[in-house]
């Protein structure tokens, strides 16, 4: 175990060389960091006259955010190490495979993806993935049923809490996705041309005291093991497969904030299409997307229930009459919460998406905030009433 310090790509390299026989003795490996270095180093390692390739993910001990820099911790490679492995059992294929972890160096060596695109970029292109619904619900199901007490023994479930207790990365949450928004707080970030909007999300009591409930959840409801940034860009994505990346905020919480993730990431890219495709294509694309989340919805929900009937160890939750209907009736109305606390603070708060953000016209942009914002604040305040998953394709429909 080597001493912590962020690596140099020609460190990088040595490192690889030294992982016995991945790559051929005598290869001439190249070097690129491909991170955004906010939070990480990202090296993509290759070997041109084999074709081997592999990724090296190192953990910085900060994050970088706009100018500002604040000391993070580097267990999350850890946690990102050890999700990505139990994702890996749970649902095969659906993660790239860990070579290697380094604790000392905060290092994980995985499989190299280069082959596929990040979805939120595959959406903005107006791509369409037809295994992708039933690819995310496959691996939403398999992973939140069995790290919840229904899939796993209650003591192995305390033991699981226990290796992925995040603290550091669960407040950047609770800030940003449930807090910043709702207050005159200078971590927001919002243009000028939707001032009106973001300061009425300020005042508005009854938004508060849904987002307050749902930060409860998120705070005290170790349901199941959570990806716990689940978005877009954590996806890899082409029409024949789907992998999932990027796990470091993973801890025990509620259900409906993975589920609920990838939604609103759909959802956010609804409102762009403003601008990402042409007129007479949008409304067909936009009910691509609509399809696609009413299709993630439902294999989720049938998947997690046949997960629950044929391997659930909970003898009273399997045997009391009713007690599924209303817990999957629960998962729906957090994925609505969620995924409306998760579009509003894109759009005001720290950290946005591409989908809206690198829309070039002003009055498009503008279009597609207010819209996505709508949309957010009407699903938070629908939760709690939430009777199926139409009730959301509805508020959107209404949305423009
Ligand atoms: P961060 O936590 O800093 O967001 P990510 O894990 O999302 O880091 O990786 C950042 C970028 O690095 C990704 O968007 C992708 O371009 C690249 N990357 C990460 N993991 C892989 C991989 N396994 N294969 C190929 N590229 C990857
Ligand atoms: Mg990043
Ligand atoms: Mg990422
Ligand atoms: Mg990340």
């Amino acid at each position: 175990m080597s001493a912590y310090h962020p690596l140099t790509e020609q460190e990088a390299i040595d490192i690889a060389r030294s992982l016995s026989d991945f790559f051929p003795q005598d290869a001439q490996l190249e070097s690129r960091e491909i991170g955004d270095g906010n939070l990480n180093l990202v090296f993509h390692i290759s070997d041109p006259a084999s074709g081997k390739s592999l990724i090296m993910k190192q953990a910085l001990p900060y994050a970088k955010v706009v100018g500002e820099s604040w000391p993070l911790t580097l267990d999350r490679a850890r946690i990102e190490s050890e999700a990505l492995i139990t994702e890996a059992k749970l649902a095969p294929g659906l993660v790239p495979q860990v070579y290697h972890y380094d604790a000392g160096l905060a290092l994980t060596i995985m499989e190299d993806l280069s082959d596929h695109v990040i979805m939120r970029r595959g959406l903005m292109e107006n791509g369409r993935y037809p295994k992708f619904a039933s690819d995310i619900s496959d691996f939403m199901a398999a992973t939140l049923f069995y790290t919840s007490d229904l899939g796993l023994n209650q003591q192995e479930k305390k033991r699981k809490v226990g290796q992925f207790i995040n603290p550091e990365l669960c407040k950047i949450t609770e800030d940003l996705i449930f807090d910043d928004p709702y207050a005159d707080s200078p971590n927001n970030n919002f243009e000028a041309a939707i001032a009106d909007e973001a300061r009425a999300l300020q005042t508005d009591a009854q938004l508060h005291l849904e987002v307050a409930l749902l930060r409860q959840k998120f705070l005290t409801e170790a349901q199941a093991l959570l990806h716990g940034d689940l978005h877009t860009g954590s996806i890899f994505i082409t029409p024949e497969s789907t992998k999932v990346i990027d796990p470091e905020f993973a801890f025990f919480g509620p259900i409906g904030f993975d589920v609920g993730a990838v939604i609103a990431n759909f959802l956010l890219n609804y409102a762009g299409q403003e601008h990402w495709s042409e007129a007479d294509a949008r409304e067909d694309y936009r009910e691509y997307l609509l399809g696609s989340i009413v299709d993630i919805w439902e294999q989720f929900e049938q998947k997690f229930r046949k997960h629950w009937n044929d391997y659930g160890v909970d003898r009273l939750a399997n045997s009391t009459p009713g007690y599924q209907d209303i817990y999957m009736k629960r998962l729906l109305q957090d994925t609505i919460g969620f995924a409306g606390c998760k579009m509003v603070r894109r759009i005001v708060g720290l950290s946005h998406v591409a989908d809206i953000d690198k829309i070039p016209d002003d009055a498009k942009r503008e279009k597609a905030q207010r819209l996505a914002l709508g949309i957010g604040k009407s699903l938070i305040k629908l939760n709690r009433h939430a009777e199926s998953i139409q009730e959301l394709v509805n508020v959107v429909r209404k949305g423009h």
